[in-house]
């Protein structure tokens, strides 16, 4: 039985530092062991979506990072800090959310994944992970408690999708991301390649609506959660927010593999009432020959707030199908070519991409 410890924090360090501490001590107990041992390669994998301050609830917090940091260079490791931003220059990134500063003469080696490998492992055949993620001796997963439009959350499951490089993600959700249970698949198919020792969740400051990027709205919760096992955290989380578990993909494809375990809860999570999930909630049903008549006219699809739009391109360039055009004055998407993924929504800076519900879908979601 998987075992999940929780924690009530703040992000004031010296509350921070004592209750991440004590939550990673538990867990050693619990393993019995200690898997980080001097020498070995560790690698911390935080939410590094894009360069935006922690106040936006859209990384992990810095100071999350640190602490974690802190621990495993007491036991002798060598740390690596990672990721593969959505948007921006990495570097950019850590300077703009703090974690560039957070990290700074503290020995750890803090660069963007670069290059990856072939996993071969079944289902994917062409599924490349970074190799600093392949090849370390430990991963410790943190991810961020936050909405996401296309996969309902991302949590710690979702998190290790970063590990794929640059690109190839766009590849990913441009090639299976319009159907969500096969990019759950995916997802769930990336976790049991890397397996991360330790997840930690930091659920402090949380987004909620339409996340993961500027358009969702810092939430307070005030909990971390903790678990050698990544489904069993994100578990935890829906029943904490009282949200069907298996609505979320990443959980129904991890039931129907057999790779949910029981698990059990030690500490008390916080009351959370109301927690607003995204609106987006795609519907294409029939008959193939009708599905893209059922797409247009039922589905949600993102769309342009020409007002706060800067024209920066951040969306055209991310978007998987090309469906998005810079008109030069105003942007222009083709809904047949729009495959739903919210990229656009995801990365655009400036909360310019909003999800239109067609009032046709929004009564036959009521019937439904
Ligand atoms: S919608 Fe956002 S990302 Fe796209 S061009 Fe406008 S401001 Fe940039
Ligand atoms: S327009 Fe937006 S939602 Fe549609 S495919 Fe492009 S990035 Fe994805």
């Amino acid at each position: 039985m998987a075992k999940v410890f929780i924690k009530s924090s703040s992000y004031e360090y010296d509350e921070l530092r004592e209750n991440v501490l004590s939550l990673l001590s538990d867990l050693e107990q619990w393993q019995g062991v200690s898997c980080i041992k001097p020498g070995k390669r560790v690698l911390v994998k935080p939410n590094l979506l894009m360069g935006v301050t922690p106040e936006r609830a859209i990384v992990t917090h810095p100071m999350i990072i640190k602490i974690v940091c802190e621990y495993a260079l007491s036991k002798g490791a060598n740390v690596l800090v990672s990721d593969s931003p959505a948007l921006g220059r990495f570097e950019k990134v850590v300077k703009q959310s703090g974690l560039l500063d957070a990290l700074s003469g503290m020995g750890v080696t803090l660069k963007e994944f670069s290059s990856s490998r072939k996993v071969n492992n079944g289902t994917f055949t062409r599924l490349e992970i970074a190799n600093d993620a392949l090849d370390c001796d430990v991963i410790i997963n943190i991810p961020k408690l936050k909405t996401h439009v296309q996969m309902g959350m991302t949590l710690a499951i979702k998190n290790l999708f970063g590990t794929v490089v640059g690109f190839q993600k766009s590849g990913w959700h441009f090639n299976i991301g319009e159907n969500g249970d096969k990019f759950a698949e995916l997802l769930v198919n990336i976790y049991t390649t890397l397996r991360p020792t330790i997840n930690i969740l930091d659920g402090v400051l949380a987004l909620e609506g339409d996340g993961p990027g500027t358009s969702g709205k810092p939430r307070h919760i005030g909990v971390l959660m903790a678990s050698a096992d990544a489904l069993s955290v994100d578990l935890a989380v829906c029943e904490m927010l009282a949200v069907n578990p298996f609505w979320l993909p990443t959980n129904r494809v991890g039931r129907n593999l057999g790779l949910i375990d029981d698990y059990s809860v030690e500490g008390q999570w916080p009351t959370v009432e109301g927690f607003v999930l995204p609106k987006n909630k795609n519907i294409v049903f029939g008959p193939n020959f009708a599905k893209n008549f059922v797409r247009k006219n039922f589905t949600s699809r993102p769309q342009n707030i020409s007002l706060s739009c800067k024209l920066c391109n951040e969306c055209v360039n991310i978007c998987p199908a090309k469906a998005i055009d810079n008109l030069g004055n105003r942007l222009s998407f083709d809904y047949q070519k729009c495959i739903r993924c919210y990229c656009c929504l995801e990365v655009c800076p400036h909360q310019a991409i909003k999800i239109h519900e067609p009032l046709v879908g929004k009564i036959v979601q009521k019937l439904l």
